[in-house]
C-alpha cells in the first residue's frame, strides 16, 4: 500500500549532437534530473530505461531567458515609436500601457512564454514593472499563466513610483506609492516563490529603472529582498540619456548611484550594462553582479553594444535576453544566440567569439543571472530541462558541425522541449495550446489597446 509505481527513466538516446562532454550516447532523466550521461561505447547502467531515440536531434540544454517584459507582446511595432530612441519611445508607449486589462494582460503573458518555448527556452524571467488601477494582481495571473504552460519562471515584482509629476518619465496614471510596492511584493514572495534546486516558480524584486523610481523606494526594495532572500533586477547604463538624467538629478554615474542605494551585490542581475567604464566592470567583478545582454533590443534602438568579452574578462558573469516585445518585437531566444554572437563577433573577432560562446551565454551564463546552480547544464544532478533541434529545415541543408549549424544557419523553432524531465513541446507544438485561437484572442486585445478604446 502507497507504494507509488516509479516512472521509468527515459534514455536520450544518441544524439546527433550534444552540447555536453561525455554524453556521447546520450543522456539518461529520471523524474525531474538528469541522473546518467552515456558516454561512447557504453549504456545506461540505469535499470529499465525507456528510450527516445535522439538520432537527428542536436541536445541542448534548455535556454534560459534572463529579461523580458511580456505585456508588450500587445506593442510590437508600434507606429508611433518606431524609429525613436530609449526615452522619446518610452514616451511614446506608456500611454498605451496605461489603457493594459487583466484580460489583455493574460493574452500578452501566454503568447510571450509560448514564443520563448517553441525557440527552446525551459526557464524565463519577467520584468513586469506597469500597474494600473485593475491591475494590482498581473503577478497572480502571470504565475497562473506559467504554471498552465509547465516553464519554469523566475518573475520579477516590478515597479514604478517616480511620475511625471515628479520629474520621472511615466505618466501618473503607471505607477503606485512605495508602501503598496512594497506590501505587494512581500506578499507576492510569501505566497509564490520557491526556493532550492527544482524550484518553478521564483519571484525577484524589480524597480524599473532609475529615471522611473525613487531613491528611497531603491534602498527599501533591497532591505526587503535581503530580508526575504530573493534576487534583485533592475535595467541600467542602457544609454547615455540615462547617463544625463543621473548627472543631472543625482550628480553621479548610473552605478554610482546603484551602490549608493545598496544594489551592487551577487543578488542582483542588471538588464543591458552598455555603458559602463573599464573600472565599473571591475566593480561590478568584484560584487559578482551579472548583466543580461539583450543585443536585438540593443540594436533596435540603437542603444549601443555591451562589452561582453571585456566583462567576462573582468569576471562578470553574462546571460541573455530577448527584452520585452516593444524594442526586439519577437521572443525567439535561439535566434537572440545568433544575435549575440554576431554582434559580439563583430566587436571582438573571429578568436575570441565563438557559436559556443554564445551558447553558454544563453544557459550556463543566464542561470547565473538567476542566482542558480541546478539549471543551465546537461550534467549529472542538474534539472532535466532540454531543448531537441532538428536539422531537416531548408536552412540546414548540407550543414556540417550540428552544433556550429545551429546558430550560424539559424535555428528558430525546437522540436521538443523539456523541463524537469516533462515534454512541454512536442514536434514542435505547444500540447493543449490552441495557436491560432490565441493569436485570434491576443490581435483582437493588441488592436483595441492600441486603439485607446
Ligand atoms: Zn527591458
Amino acid at each position: 500500500m502507497g507504494m507509488q509505481p516509479k516512472k521509468p527513466a527515459l534514455w536520450i538516446k544518441d544524439p546527433l549532437a550534444i552540447l555536453a562532454v561525455g554524453a556521447e550516447r546520450g543522456i539518461v532523466v529520471q523524474d525531474d534530473r538528469i541522473v546518467e550521461l552515456v558516454a561512447a561505447g557504453r549504456h545506461p547502467t540505469t535499470p529499465d530505461v525507456a528510450t527516445y531515440e535522439a538520432g537527428d536531434r542536436v541536445v541542448l540544454p534548455g535556454l534560459i531567458n534572463t529579461h523580458h517584459h511580456f505585456y508588450q507582446t500587445l506593442t510590437r511595432a508600434v507606429p508611433a515609436a518606431i524609429n525613436r530612441e530609449l526615452f522619446p519611445w518610452l514616451q511614446a508607449l506608456y500611454p498605451i500601457w496605461a489603457g493594459l486589462t487583466p484580460h489583455a494582460l493574460d493574452l500578452a503573458m501566454t503568447v510571450a512564454m509560448a514564443e520563448l518555448m517553441l525557440s527552446g527556452c525551459t526557464t524565463t524571467t519577467d520584468h513586469h514593472y506597469v500597474f494600473p488601477a485593475g491591475l494590482e494582481d498581473s503577478i497572480d495571473i502571470e504565475v497562473a499563466a506559467a504554471q498552465r504552460l509547465g516553464l519554469r519562471v523566475l518573475l520579477t515584482r516590478g515597479s514604478m513610483n517616480l511620475s511625471q509629476r515628479d520629474g520621472g518619465l511615466p505618466p501618473d496614471s503607471v505607477v503606485q506609492d512605495e508602501d503598496t510596492i512594497l506590501a505587494d511584493s512581500e506578499r507576492l514572495v510569501r505566497r509564490y516563490h520557491q526556493s532550492g534546486a527544482g524550484a518553478m516558480v521564483q519571484i525577484a524584486l524589480a524597480p524599473c529603472s532609475p529615471f522611473s523610481v525613487t531613491t528611497s523606494l531603491m534602498r527599501s526594495t533591497a532591505d526587503l529582498a535581503g530580508r526575504l532572500n530573493v534576487r534583485l533586477h533592475t535595467h541600467l547604463a542602457e544609454t547615455e540619456d540615462e547617463n544625463r538624467f543621473c548627472q543631472e538629478k543625482y550628480h553621479c554615474r548610473p552605478l554610482d548611484y546603484l551602490e549608493d542605494c545598496g544594489w551592487l551585490s551577487e543578488r542582483v542581475w542588471l538588464a543591458h550594462g552598455i555603458h559602463f567604464t573599464d573600472d565599473e566592470i571591475k566593480r561590478l567583478a568584484r560584487a559578482g553582479t551579472t548583466i543580461a545582454h539583450c543585443p536585438c533590443s540593443n540594436q533596435t534602438l540603437a542603444s549601443g553594444a555591451c562589452p561582453v568579452c571585456a566583462m567576462e574578462e573582468a569576471g562578470v558573469r553574462i546571460g541573455l535576453g530577448v527584452d520585452g516585445s516593444a524594442s526586439n518585437d519577437g521572443s525567439n531566444l535561439m535566434q537572440e544566440v545568433r544575435a549575440a554572437f554576431l554582434l559580439q563577433r563583430s566587436r571582438y573577432g573571429v578568436t575570441r567569439v565563438s557559436h559556443r560562446d554564445a551558447l553558454r551565454w544563453a544557459t550556463a551564463g543566464s542561470a547565473a543571472c538567476t542566482g542558480r546552480t541546478d539549471i543551465g547544464e546537461i550534467a549529472v544532478g542538474k534539472m532535466a530541462d532540454l531543448a531537441l533541434f532538428g536539422l531537416d529545415e531548408l536552412r540546414f541543408s548540407g550543414s556540417g558541425d550540428p552544433l556550429a549549424a545551429l546558430v550560424l544557419c539559424g535555428a528558430h523553432r525546437a522540436d521538443r522541449v523539456m523541463v524537469g524531465g516533462r515534454w512541454i513541446v512536442e514536434d514542435g507544438e505547444i500540447p493543449g495550446l490552441d495557436l491560432a485561437a490565441l493569436i485570434m484572442r491576443h490581435s483582437a486585445a493588441a488592436r483595441v489597446l492600441q486603439s485607446g478604446r
